[in-house]
């Protein structure tokens, strides 16, 4: 297996704000989604989590053209997800949503040739030089504030988030008021760039029986360190419990991602996912809706990146073992700018055990 190259992988990298806009085509990590094509945005509706029918935030966007293929010669796919951590179910994806959008070279949102990368003029083109874009998570705006009449917003949610958040003040001044303010932490996710590269496996030895099972209880504690009633002693039995039973593909996954341990993302397109847990995995993968042909898997997102996110604080925090997306396999020409494509959530077969145990509840629900 030395030097073999099949699977690209996903790091996230601090980088200039500017590098992450529209026009420079950036794979990235939350703030506002730096939407591809630049017209016909996502509706407000389709943006709603399917449990709580809230707005979703932008998790990540993967910029993966399809090279063979003149209409995708820009194409990015972008995953959104609810902010609610009660809306986050074991091996279930009602909470994410996942959109395809892609461009010839010759198309009427960018120049037909690659922009200077330079941070003046970074924002245009954006798809604010053609929509009122919500400042709070950067969808489509199509409510305004009825006192300045100046910040827009997708949804009453969002302008109430605003409107405690300063807009309440900032609104009498009206002429200071900006449309289009990108802030992190309230609601967005903190924003990386990520950088793709190639996994080249070597062959190590595998990791020890003992290693895995620190690195497993590492990923307990990363998916409550976030929460507000956590307490380390107190988790020491319950990870106990979930080590007990961590099942075959755990390791697996363990042992191939040992020695990229910070990857956040695997682009596989056409392959198989490196599965977490060997239950659970999707069954009927649909067809592409709009084509009829079979969707196949293109990328994961691995529970490293939960790392980066500081989910929130209050109440249970959105977690995965790994998202996987599915998308159609010819990346079909497409009448919208976005297109829904196919999400699943998998989690470590034991931490359903742990989070249905009473101990868990009582402690952390
Ligand atoms: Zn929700
Ligand atoms: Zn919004
Ligand atoms: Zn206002
Ligand atoms: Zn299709």
């Amino acid at each position: 297996m030395a030097g073999t190259v099949c699977v690209e992988l996903g790091f996230v990298e601090k980088s200039p704000k500017w590098k992450l806009k529209s026009k420079y085509f950036p794979s990235k990590v939350g703030g506002f989604p730096a939407w591809l094509e630049l017209h016909n945005l996502p509706s407000s509706d389709e943006l709603l989590c399917k449990v709580c029918k809230k707005p979703l935030v932008f998790l990540c966007q993967v910029y993966a053209p399809f090279t063979d293929k003149e209409h995708c010669f820009h194409r990015t796919m972008f995953v959104f997800v609810c902010r609610d951590g009660s809306c986050s179910k074991e091996n279930d994806c009602s909470n994410i949503k996942v959109f395809r959008s892609q461009l010839s070279r010759d198309n009427n949102s960018y120049p037909f040739e690659a922009p200077k990368e330079e941070e003046s003029g970074c924002e245009s083109p954006g798809a604010a030089d053609f929509h009122n874009l919500c400042r709070i998570c950067g969808a489509l705006g199509p409510k305004v504030c009825g006192g300045c009449k100046k910040a827009w917003y997708c949804s009453r949610e969002h302008q109430a988030i605003d409107w405690r958040g300063g807009h309440k003040k900032e609104c009498k001044e009206s002429d200071t008021v900006q449309n289009f303010t990108a802030k992190e932490g309230s609601f967005l996710f903190p924003e990386f760039e990520i950088e793709m590269e190639p996994e080249e496996l070597e062959n190590e030895p595998n990791p020890s029986e003992e290693q895995i099972m620190k690195d497993y209880e590492d990923l307990l504690r990363t998916g409550n360190a976030n929460n507000s009633s956590y307490d380390p002693e107190d988790e020491a039995d319950l990870i106990k419990m979930a080590t007990k039973e961590t099942d075959k593909q755990f390791r697996k996954f363990r042992t191939r991602i040992n020695q990229y341990p910070d990857q956040i993302i695997r682009y596989d397109r056409g392959g198989e996912p490196l599965w977490v847990s060997s239950d659970n995995k999707p069954k009927d993968i649909p067809q592409c809706p709009l084509c009829g042909e079979q969707k196949q898997f293109e990328f994961q997102i691995m529970p490293q990146l939960l790392v980066h996110l500081k989910a929130d604080s209050t109440g249970r925090s959105i977690d995965w073992g790994t998202v996987l997306v599915y998308s159609c396999s010819q990346s079909c020409q497409q009448d919208k700018g976005y297109v829904e494509e196919s999400v699943y959530k998998q989690d470590y077969t034991p931490v359903t055990d742990v989070m249905n145990s009473p101990s868990y509840v009582k402690r952390f629900k």
